[in-house]
């Protein structure tokens, strides 16, 4: 197929397909998808190898929040049964991170409800970053607090976290249709100044709210304007209690042709196969593995994800392998583009006369 082969070759060379393409990817059909699977799995495994990194979700403040998200069942007024607490204490935090760092995660993502954090927030995950940086090395860590105001990102960046997630959701066009309590620009500059303050920037999508496939290109075209080095798919899962609770509209079909067309506009990004995985894509989910080389591991902010065990179980027995701490993630290029320049020098320490080799 020629639009397979096209999207495999620009995929190789980091090259944006066109929007028709992309939308083409979307309109297979089910006697295709398997070589769909394979050309975008040449893409992922060209950058990513077999390696799938685990993240792993602490929910530091579970709903009660102001917004009306009309997908989410922290919502204003949402009557989804789900745990609502306030903020996690750091050593709370840290233990619940340790679970996921015991099963092989590699990022912890620390999550809470709200529009956006306070200064008095950011304080308290400082904290909790500090304290999981200090007792478990090399790990990453994400924070995802909301719309952020100004020099906050910073002050994330300065306490050690690696990466700030916010996610674009779906399209421009229909975000108002699932939210009216802040605009989508809001999203963006929120992404702009984790990216600004030297965060590696986490921003995806969630698929299944009614959107077209216009709506689905035009979010994932966007993404790529802001060049995340992640970019998570999320699945709607159609929480009772919220506006969205009837939106079934996914097949496991439709959910990998989402990935793949996801992988073949952000070729060397981390793809993560995030929340909805297991009631979307269901038996299909080690399929999922060819396109996406990032997934979380257990639970999801409101709702219980498969066991630990049998996410390794399914990494391990459809060929793929847990991707170790000493790994870095991302291809070099990416790795040295999120390096604030200061981080590229190298200060010097070898005495006042470089050692040179004997023959030199
Ligand atoms: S997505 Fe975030 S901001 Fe929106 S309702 Fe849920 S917790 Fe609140």
């Amino acid at each position: 197929m020629d639009l397979l082969n096209d999207l495999v070759e620009k995929g190789l060379r980091r090259e944006l397909p066109t929007r028709d393409e992309a939308r083409a990817v979307l309109e297979t059909s089910d006697d295709e998808l398997l070589d769909v699977v394979a050309a975008a799995g040449k893409v992922r495994r060209h950058w990513f190898g077999r390696r799938v990194k685990l993240n792993y979700l602490v929910n530091l403040k579970s709903g009660l929040c102001p917004e009306d998200c009309s997908y989410c069942s922290q919502r204003l007024g949402s009557q989804a049964e789900i745990l609502k607490y306030t903020w996690l204490k750091p050593d709370e935090a840290t233990s619940a991170a340790e679970a996921g760092l015991r099963g092989g995660a590699k990022r912890v993502c620390l999550v809470a409800s709200g529009r956006g954090p306070t200064d008095r927030d950011i304080d308290r995950v400082s904290k909790t970053i500090s304290a999981i940086k200090d007792q478990h090395e090399g790990v990453e860590v994400c924070a995802c607090l909301g719309l952020l105001s100004d020099g906050q990102a910073a002050r994330l960046q300065e306490a050690g976290a690696d990466a700030y997630n916010h996610n674009l959701n779906t399209s421009e066009a229909t975000y108002g249709d699932i939210c009216t309590t802040h605009d989508y620009s809001d999203r963006q500059e929120t992404v702009r100044q984790a990216q600004s303050a030297g965060l590696s920037a986490c921003s995806g999508l969630i698929a299944g709210m009614g959107e077209s496939d216009e709506d689905l290109v035009d979010v994932v075209f966007a993404l790529r304007e802001m060049d995340p080095d992640s970019v998570p798919v999320n699945f709607l899962i159609p929480f009772e209690g919220t506006p969205l609770a009837s939106e079934w509209n996914l097949t496991p079909q439709r959910a990998l042709r989402i990935l793949a067309m996801v992988r073949f506009v952000h070729p060397d990004a981390e793809v993560r196969l995030a929340g909805g995985r297991e009631v979307h894509l269901r038996s299909m989910q080690p399929l999922a593995l060819h396109l996406a080389n990032s997934i979380f591991l257990g639970d999801y902010l409101t709702s219980e994800g498969q066991e630990g065990q049998s996410d390794l179980n399914m990494i391990a027995d459809a060929g793929f392998e847990v991707e170790g701490a000493e790994t870095t993630t991302l291809p070099e290029h990416r790795e040295q583009a999120g390096k604030r320049p200061e981080e590229l020098v190298a200060v010097r320490r070898r005495g006042a006369g470089t050692t040179l080799p004997p023959n030199a």
